[in-house]
């Protein structure tokens, strides 16, 4: 027969088949083993990709979890990157009590965000000697500077001494939190 070189044994029942067959007739096994055509080869690669896809799920939660509870930045060596680049005294009247504040533009050259600056202005006559000090621990908490950008600023408290007594201000960044801290 011409046909008889045509033929082969099948792996699993050891029937002869046609060489062509991609199923056994007799025992329905695939002769190739990874054809899309063969509904296991598709079922393993749906396993795959869903493995794949539920361990990056879990990474993201991991993410998630570790930017709210995580170990935070220090600001510690970050604080030479965040910088004032101008500030500017003004006073106001609130009842009785005379307000001094600082209003300015702080810039973070760091490649981090920070947030809840705690800004502390010192304040000087014309003498340059120290008069007054707004405290770094006041209410301004929302002062938040993104990596490589500016923000503006207002810090104030009551003044000690007579307007005319105020000649310049400098200001500090005493204490910023990691942007990813919770709260
Ligand atoms: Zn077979």
């Amino acid at each position: 027969m011409a046909d008889a070189e045509q033929t082969k044994v099948c792996p699993l029942c050891a029937e002869t088949i046609k060489a062509a067959a991609k199923v056994c007739p007799h025992c329905r096994y695939w002769q190739k083993k990874w054809s899309f055509q063969n509904p296991q080869t598709t079922q393993t690669i749906g396993g795959i990709l869903a493995v794949i896809l539920i361990i990056g799920a879990m990474m993201g939660v991991g993410v998630f979890f570790d930017h709210l509870v995580g170990p935070k930045r220090d600001f510690a060596p970050y604080r030479d990157q965040i910088t004032i680049i101008n500030s500017t005294l003004g006073f106001r009247m609130s009842g009785s009590n005379l307000m001094v504040s600082v209003v300015g533009v702080v810039t973070n050259q760091s490649e981090f965000g920070w947030k809840n600056l705690g800004l502390e202005a010192q304040l000087f006559d014309k003498d340059d000697s120290l008069i007054d000090v707004i405290p770094a621990n006041g209410d301004y908490r929302g002062v938040t500077v993104l990596p490589h950008a500016t923000a503006g600023f207002k810090i104030e408290s009551r003044a000690t001494k007579k307007e005319s007594d105020y000649a310049s201000d400098k200001v500090y960044v005493r204490v910023a939190k990691d942007i990813r801290s919770w709260p």
